[in-house]
């Protein structure tokens, strides 16, 4: 899959080690340790937040200061599946601003709720934790375009997965074609959500391009530009090698 992704011109990628319980971060950090191309996030999900305990904190701290590890995350809230509750994500996600801030490292948020609370409690926190100190990423953005550029004035970037490409997802391309090029950003979020033509299969990096060629047709530029572009944010934001 990694060869594939090479050969078809994808130069770097983040492996996220967040969402399979909190040592599964391990095998991210482990990944990136593997080639160059690769870096690693590492944070607590919001799903697993209940697992958060001290001997985890440690590790984690542990993790972020590893060279190849570039962010904290995915942290955030999820209101829509709800594996942890309201009030212990929240704390955790908190937890994890100051631990940002403190480490200067770019957060990569995930954040889902119908309940459009999940929204405006994750910027409170944000703000209220971040101080204006910290940059970051809206990951696999679903929300409205008024949220983003609230958002946007925070410090965020925002970054559409493979979700923008479905038939069915005319409002959110609309979204994306709102988000300036110098704010936008192109992500898998593999092995879910495989972009159309590919739907019902295990996502995987290469398929990125297609990502990028539905925003560069959004935006009614040319797809190497859009390339570039994303690229460029992506490298400035996680502070990548070029
Ligand atoms: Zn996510």
């Amino acid at each position: 899959m990694l060869e594939r992704a090479f050969a078809g011109g994808v130069d770097q990628l983040i492996s996220i080690g967040s969402g399979y319980g909190i040592a599964g971060n391990a095998a991210a950090v482990r990944m990136a340790e593997s080639d160059p191309r690769i870096f690693a996030a590492v944070g607590v999900h919001p799903h697993e937040a209940s697992e958060l305990d001290d001997p985890s904190r440690e590790r984690i701290r542990g993790w972020l200061s590893h060279e190849r590890v570039v962010a904290l995350g995915e942290c955030g809230l999820d209101y829509h599946y709800m594996n942890a509750p309201r009030e212990t994500q929240r704390t955790v996600f908190a937890e994890q601003i100051g631990l940002a801030r403190e480490l200067d490292m770019p957060v990569s948020i995930h954040v889902r709720g119908d309940d459009p609370n999940a929204y405006d409690e994750l910027l409170d926190i944000w703000i209220a934790e971040g101080k204006g100190d910290l940059e970051g990423v809206l990951h696999c953005y679903t929300g409205t375009l008024e949220f983003a550029k609230r958002a946007m004035n925070e410090g965020f970037m925002v970054s559409f997965s493979g979700i923008v490409t479905f038939k069915g997802s005319q409002e959110l391309r609309d979204v994306a074609r709102g988000i300036p090029l110098d704010r936008l950003m192109v992500e898998t979020d593999a092995p879910f959500l495989a972009p159309q033509g590919h739907r019902g299969k295990r996502n995987e990096p290469l398929w990125v391009s297609v990502v990028g060629e539905i925003l560069a047709e959004l935006h009614d530029c040319p797809v190497d530009v859009l390339a570039e572009k994303t690229s460029n944010n992506t490298r400035r934001l996680f502070r990548l090698p070029s």
